[in-house]
């Protein structure tokens, strides 16, 4: 007989902002959609989605409650970030009101202060993240490969995060934004100081692909915690979920990265 499964009901409504899906979405970015949707539905939380591009308006900006970015290439960032600059003063606000955001690699080097791409002018970035980043050019390497770090995020810090990289651009953090996480194996921002990602208010950046929340539902419920603390104006207490597959899958990594879990 076909097994029927009832969703649990709340009141809950989450509007998630999705910037530019056609121009910024590498390596699987978009399945980070999927987690935060799926992990909304199974809890009862109803979402819609934003998907933001040139025509979008600063009123439909301010009824986000969680934004999301992925990563691009140099060519589509040079154009995103043209439209970017026409929201600019309604993107500072969600950020400034703790709205939670995740910008995954192209995204949050738009969100920074400077992003030299590879070939070509360097490109002014909003701001909002204090960190820089610079292409060292077509002949350099790429920092590519499977990754792993343990977070700093207040409250999961120790916890391993997994995902891939592929990057040309290095970050450098300055002195009023954090790291998101440690790195154990991999590059990271730069390769060299040892940060990956970028924490302010609630936004985060980082270079994992992958996508990062399926291998790391923790960031996913961080983001959908907050975006209804922020929302309700009360504390959130999530109903757990069964990880076993995204708990394998981070095992299997680290296994073959040689970091403990
Ligand atoms: N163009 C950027 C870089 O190479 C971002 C790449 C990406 O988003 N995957 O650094």
């Amino acid at each position: 007989m076909k097994k029927t499964y009832s969703l649990p009901t709340t009141n809950y409504r989450l509007t998630i902002g999705w910037l530019y899906p056609d121009l910024m979405s590498t390596y699987g970015d978009r399945g980070n959609i999927t987690v935060l949707q799926k992990r909304c539905e199974w809890r009862g939380i109803k979402t819609k989605i934003l998907q933001i591009n040139h025509e979008t308006t600063d009123q439909e900006l301010n009824t986000i409650n969680l934004l999301f970015g992925g990563g691009a290439q140099d060519k589509e960032q040079g154009i995103v970030i043209e439209s970017l600059r026409k929201k600019e003063r309604a993107l500072k606000n969600l950020v400034e009101n703790n709205i939670p955001c995740l910008f995954v690699c192209g995204s949050p080097q738009l969100f920074g202060k400077y992003y030299e791409p590879s070939e070509g002018k360097r490109i002014e970035g909003l701001g909002i993240f204090d960190m820089k980043s610079i292409h060292p050019g077509p002949k350099k390497d790429r920092l590519t490969g499977n990754i792993a770090a343990r977070l700093e995020i207040p409250g999961f810090t120790n916890t391993l995060i997994v995902g891939f990289e592929n990057h040309g651009g290095r970050t450098r953090l300055g002195h009023s934004v954090k790291p998101l996480a440690k790195v154990l194996k991999g590059y990271g921002n730069n390769g060299e100081d040892g940060t990956e990602g970028v924490i302010y208010k609630n936004a985060l950046g980082s270079y994992l692909h992958g996508p990062l929340l399926p291998k790391n539902p923790e960031i996913a419920d961080w983001l959908i915690q907050k975006a209804l603390e922020v929302k309700y104006k009360k504390e959130i207490i999530l109903s757990p979920l069964d990880d076993t597959l995204a708990k394998k899958a981070k095992e299997m990594i680290a296994k073959k990265l040689g970091v403990k879990l």
